[in-house]
């Protein structure tokens, strides 16, 4: 039985001993005690299980730069240790972002994260030599696309802690470094003068979050703080087809308090790319340009054999696929960039 930590702090210590983010790690361990109590998140024991169930293994054969993710090829382990993987990943379902080959085992995950990647690749300086923060990593599958694009340090924040532990699995088996997921929003972070959303990343992503945010306003101005002076920011987010003042809020009406759209719940704002660009400029970000505008298709999001919840489909009018279930207009993702 092994120990497998859900963030490995004695290579964050080593890795960020001389970086700019050194300051990190005076708050990082205090942060993570609380973050990771059993007593908050009563889910903990169980994904420290599964993740502890996982043999000793180091993929020989690992490629971050495959669409689907591979870490280890299907000859480089028995059957019995394969089962093994299998019963571990499986014990950290529902996997959302992905796909990964592991050991031979196809983890075939609820998003097409490589789709998202692909549209989102050509846009950014290249990553080779930066160092990146991506706000809302889920599994880590685009921390791992990041290294594999040359990335010296990938550092993922997301405050599930079930995502953290899937990553934890894929880093143990890929024997990654310099890639780290750390249970906690961007909110979360000390404050720039303690320490935390410290101006020392030179490349910012913020995918699929903005939505979720009371305050949009608020989430660029974190991001922001996190961007070296001429650093990147890329940010993607459901929108709305429109100008510059067309903005849903979901959560705007008496029937929709929690403000539900397509299932998901605390969406509050979905604007046009045209509203997201306005406020990326008012944040202070330079150059914003619209590089992708894409509907999403049943074929990006579905429910699959590792996320077996109702999906996309299930999320739609069943009479008119271009209306959520709520009678909102069916999603589409734009992704923007700008320079601090
Ligand atoms: N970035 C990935 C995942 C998007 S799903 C992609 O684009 O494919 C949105 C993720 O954001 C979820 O994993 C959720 O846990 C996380 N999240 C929600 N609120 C957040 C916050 N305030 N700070 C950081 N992450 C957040």
């Amino acid at each position: 039985m092994q120990n497998i930590p859900l963030v490995d702090l004695a290579a964050l210590r080593q890795e960020l001993a001389h970086d700019p983010l050194a300051a990190w790690l005076d708050w990082l361990p205090q942060a993570l005690d609380t973050a990771l109590d059993d007593e908050r998140n009563g889910n903990l024991p169980r994904f420290q299980q599964a993740l502890d169930g996982l043999p000793t293994l180091r993929a020989q054969h690992v490629d971050l730069r495959r669409d689907q993710v591979l870490i280890g090829q299907a000859d480089e382990v028995d059957a019995a240790s394969r089962s093994r993987i299998e019963h571990a990943l499986r014990g950290l379902m529902p996997w959302r972002k992905g796909p990964f080959e592991i050991f031979g085992i196809p983890i075939d995950t609820e998003w097409r994260s490589d789709w998202k990647w692909t549209r989102v690749l050509p846009h950014l300086a290249p990553l080779a030599g930066r160092r990146v923060l991506d706000v809302g990593c889920g599994s880590g599958y685009h921390l791992l696309r990041m290294r594999g694009e040359g990335a010296a340090l990938a550092i993922g924040i997301d405050p599930s802690v079930l995502f953290t532990a899937q990553f934890a699995a894929l880093r143990q088996l890929a024997g990654v470094t310099h890639a780290h997921v750390l249970p906690f929003p961007l909110e979360g972070l000390p404050e720039p003068a303690q320490g935390g959303r410290l101006a020392a990343f030179d490349t910012v992503f913020s995918m699929g979050v903005i939505y979720h945010r009371r305050d949009p306003q608020e989430h660029l101005a974190h991001l922001l703080e996190c961007l070296r002076p001429g650093g990147q920011l890329l940010l993607e987010s459901l929108v709305i087809e429109g100008g510059a003042e067309d903005c849903l809020y979901p959560a705007d009406t008496e029937t929709n308090p929690s403000g539900r759209y397509a299932m998901m719940r605390n969406v509050w704002s979905v604007p046009s790319a045209q509203m997201l660009k306005r406020w990326m400029q008012q944040a202070g970000l330079k150059q914003v340009r619209i590089v992708d505008e894409t509907r999403t298709t049943l074929d990006e999001q579905r429910q699959t054999d590792w996320m077996r919840y109702l999906s996309l489909a299930g999320f739609l009018d069943p009479h008119d696929p271009t209306r959520t279930v709520e009678g909102f207009p069916a999603p589409r993702r734009a992704i923007l960039v700008a320079e601090k």
